[in-house]
């Protein structure tokens, strides 16, 4: 047997210096892993039964917060909270995996609650439940502190799908995908038309706007790069999905 316990020396030494992973946005479903950029604190969470994920960022000076879909487990989600400081929850798009826990979280932080107005109004939890108070557009940025996260509208997967954006202070950039763009594709469509729109947004305010070393937080499962994905968008535009 292998002298693998807790009063092993070489494994105790080993816990010691182990510091945390660096982050590479894979996770197991259900999981947690934070990232500390500079001028931005992110914490990803593995959320519901579809692997949705939930980012919370921070403004770090301020530790003003913005949460992206309140997708699921709500309790999971308030714990991580700051509810002095969430100053709103945004939600990427109508599909409802992606929004199940906002009526508990809205009420447990009275956070301003933002969508695209496409649709914000097919985020309707239940009829007493607040929905969205605020609509986001095409170029909005939200506050928070001192941070700018930036809005993108994304046709196709819904008509009102956002992507948000951060810029670090250095410039590499972050989107927050929603169900948009994920590794190996962009979001499912469901005619023609919608992937001919989801491609041409994706394409021309995502790739082409953004190098190769952003970030890529999708609404579902792993990260990506957009360096990553850059060199299939000619097989994606041949396969239509
Ligand atoms: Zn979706
Ligand atoms: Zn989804």
């Amino acid at each position: 047997m292998m002298g693998m316990n807790s009063s092993d020396p070489d494994s105790a030494t080993l816990a010691e210096d182990s510091a945390p992973p660096e982050y590479d946005g894979c996770q197991p479903a259900g999981g947690r892993s934070q990232r500390t950029l500079p001028g931005l604190h992110m914490l990803k969470l593995s959320v519901g039964p579809l692997d949705n994920n939930a980012y919370l960022l921070t403004d770090p000076i301020s530790g003003a917060q913005i949460l992206i879909d309140a997708a699921a487990e709500p309790d999971r989600l308030i714990a991580e909270i700051d509810r002095q400081r969430l100053v709103g929850i945004v939600t990427t798009h109508q599909h409802p995996d992606h929004w199940q826990a906002l009526p508990d979280v809205q009420a447990a932080t009275g956070a301003v609650t933002y969508a695209h107005s496409l649709d914000a109004a097919a985020i309707a939890p239940s009829k007493d439940a607040p929905t969205i108070t605020n609509m986001l557009e095409e170029g909005d940025e939200l506050a928070l502190g001192q941070v700018k996260i930036g809005v993108i509208h994304l046709r196709g997967h819904t008509p009102g799908g956002l992507a948000l954006t951060y810029r670090e202070p250095a410039g590499r950039s972050h989107i927050f995908s929603g169900d948009s763009l994920f590794p190996g594709g962009i979001g499912a469509t469901a005619t023609p038309e919608d992937f001919a729109a989801l491609f041409a947004d994706v394409s021309e305010k995502v790739f082409a706007n953004y190098d190769d070393a952003t970030w890529v937080y999708p609404g579902h499962g792993n990260d990506t790069t957009l360096g990553a994905e850059r060199p299939q968008l000619p097989d994606w535009a041949m396969r239509r999905w």
